[in-house]
């Protein structure tokens, strides 16, 4: 064991010597005694965006979170090193956040899949303990085998614990029960300085609020305890039209003042065809909804709900008169209100059956400029005309999400950013600006840099007037990130000199550049 902890530490000495040489003298893949680091693969530089391609100089594949401290433990203590590490979950990122240039990413789906289950007796909590590399269809499928389920979701599946747990992870669920990062029990992280740590809401706290939400910035999150409830068995999935933004907007915000009737709520923009029909493909209701756009410079715009109600068959609830409930207080468009029951696994994966459609007309693996943010009530309705600025409705293709969310179910403890609450406003909106851009269809690089300059001139106008925040935040300057975390900069600088004193993780977003490369900043 000595002799393999001193030929890894000769290894790692001899790899940072490499990254910081000029002459990258090491280019065939490296064995490092118990860490095998790999020279680059094709998935550690790129993602889910397409936009940004940065290579890594290594990639370590784990076997363990002691394999994640040895090379941060190593890395850490050595002064003379440059290298930057990202962890890597589902590469589900638009704008590189898992890259690492010239540095090491950290495959997280390598660590052993493990995933442990819980059931509580009566009055007791029900929970998961799994890896963070682990997805969350993968935690769904097992969980479910014992009649459970995590409680708040993401719209996709296909994503890491660890990858949405450092952004906040939202849904239609999310105005009920909180984000993923308020349904967390414990976590086990590798802080920048190696150390492995069991951290909760009463131990560690700090480390435990710090990494939730905190973009992969202060350790890597190896294990989490995810709180699980009742799976229902079934799901009602309600589909409603609109033609008037506001009243679209008032009837969500009905549906999230009523969480003992309502399930999840989320809705979208309908600009044209597509949008109406790319995202039906997963709702196996016949919708008889065929509206008139309009002209190219007279567009008509519409706008959809939906929500959904559980059904725990053993409660003996009976959804349709539930919805039939709900649907009498809203005032959508005449006759347009669709329904349908799936099975609560169908409902959940939705978002898969579009990939696999996309997939297969080859729209999948294209460009995807995505812009999220998180817009006070005040301003919804100036970011809906804002918006309508910069999207030209007969071209759009993508989708646009719109949903009201519930600020107290949010813990402003965590490293998350929402704008500041300046009135009394319970409720802030999500919007999803959601672009495909192919470029066989024609959007090749200027096009995308267009829809790219677009975006920022949205968000950076929605920042300075509406007081909005980025969610999976891209800023391109560190002075970009210290306007995005305002007044809450101070505690995020505090807590990445704890946790990665040299600023060794997450360099993908931008934030932090390494100490020695611009020791003013930040400090
Ligand atoms: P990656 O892209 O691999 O990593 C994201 C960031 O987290 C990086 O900074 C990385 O370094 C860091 N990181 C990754 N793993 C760890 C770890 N174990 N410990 C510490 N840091 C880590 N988000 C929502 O909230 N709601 C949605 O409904 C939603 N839908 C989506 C649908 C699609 C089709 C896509 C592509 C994305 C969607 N997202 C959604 C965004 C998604 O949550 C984020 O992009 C998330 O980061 C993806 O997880 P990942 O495992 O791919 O992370």
């Amino acid at each position: 064991m000595e002799v393999a902890m001193l030929c890894t530490r000769v290894s790692l000495l001899i790899l940072i010597l490499s990254l910081c040489s000029p002459y990258k003298f090491i280019q065939s893949p490296m064995d490092f005694g118990p860490l095998n680091l790999l020279p680059t693969t094709t998935t550690a530089s790129s993602d889910f965006g397409r936009i940004l391609f940065h290579s890594p100089a290594a990639v370590l594949k784990p076997q363990s979170s002691r394999d994640i401290s040895l090379l941060l433990s190593f890395l850490s203590g050595s002064s003379l090193s440059k290298v930057t590490v990202a962890a890597r979950g589902a590469g589900h990122s638009i704008h590189g956040q898992a890259q690492a240039l010239d540095g090491i990413v950290v495959e997280m789906c390598s660590l052993p899949a493990e995933i442990e289950l819980y059931k509580g007796g009566e009055g007791e909590i029900s929970y998961a303990d799994v890896s963070g590399g682990v997805m969350w269809i993968d935690l769904l499928e097992q969980s479910l085998k014992l009649g459970l389920a995590p409680r708040s979701w993401t719209d996709y599946l296909y994503l890491t614990v660890g990858g949405t747990l450092s952004n906040a992870g939202i849904s239609g669920q999310t105005f009920k029960h909180g984000p993923q990062i308020s349904n967390v029990l414990q976590l086990e992280v590798v802080t920048g300085r190696g150390e492995i740590v069991t951290c909760s809401p009463s131990k560690d706290a700090d480390l435990f609020n710090a990494v939730l939400g905190g973009l992969g910035q202060f350790g890597i999150i190896t294990r989490a305890r995810i709180l699980l409830q009742e799976a229902p068995q079934k799901v009602k999935w309600v589909r409603a039209f609109y033609d008037d933004f506001s009243t679209f907007t008032q009837n969500q915000e009905l549906l999230v003042s009523m969480p003992d009737l309502v399930d999840y709520v989320e809705g979208f923009i309908v600009l044209n065809e597509q949008s109406l029909h790319s995202s039906s493909i997963a709702f196996p209701a016949n919708v008889d909804f065929n509206p008139d756009f309009g002209t190219k410079n007279n567009p008509n715009i519409y706008y959809c709900i939906e929500f959904a109600v559980h059904n725990y068959q053993h409660e003996n609830t009976n959804v349709e008169q539930v919805v039939e409930v709900i649907s009498r207080q809203m005032s959508h468009m005449v006759s347009q209100l669709y329904s349908v029951e799936v099975s609560y696994f169908d409902f959940l994966n939705r978002v898969r059956m579009e990939e696999m459609s996309l997939r297969s007309i080859g729209l999948w693996e294209v460009h995807h400029p995505w812009l999220n943010m998180f817009v006070p009530k005040a301003g919804i309705n100036d970011f809906r005309d804002l918006l309508m600025d910069n999207v030209s409705p007969d071209s759009f293709e993508g989708l646009i999400l719109i949903y009201p969310l519930l600020r107290d179910k949010w813990d402003t403890n965590t490293s998350v950013v929402l704008p500041d609450s300046g009135s009394t406003d319970r409720v802030m909106y999500v919007v999803g600006i959601l672009r495909s851009a192919n470029p066989e269809g024609g959007c090749s690089y200027h096009c995308l840099q267009e829809l790219l300059r677009r975006h920022r001139r949205i968000a950076d106008t929605a920042g300075v007037h509406l007081g909005a925040k980025q969610y999976l935040a891209h800023h391109p300057t560190p002075s970009g990130w210290h306007q995005h975390f305002g007044r809450r900069w101070e505690r995020f600088a505090e807590r990445k000199t704890r946790f990665d004193p040299l600023r060794i993780l997450g360099p993908g977003q931008g934030i932090f550049p390494r100490r020695d490369d611009n020791a003013a900043f930040g400090s």
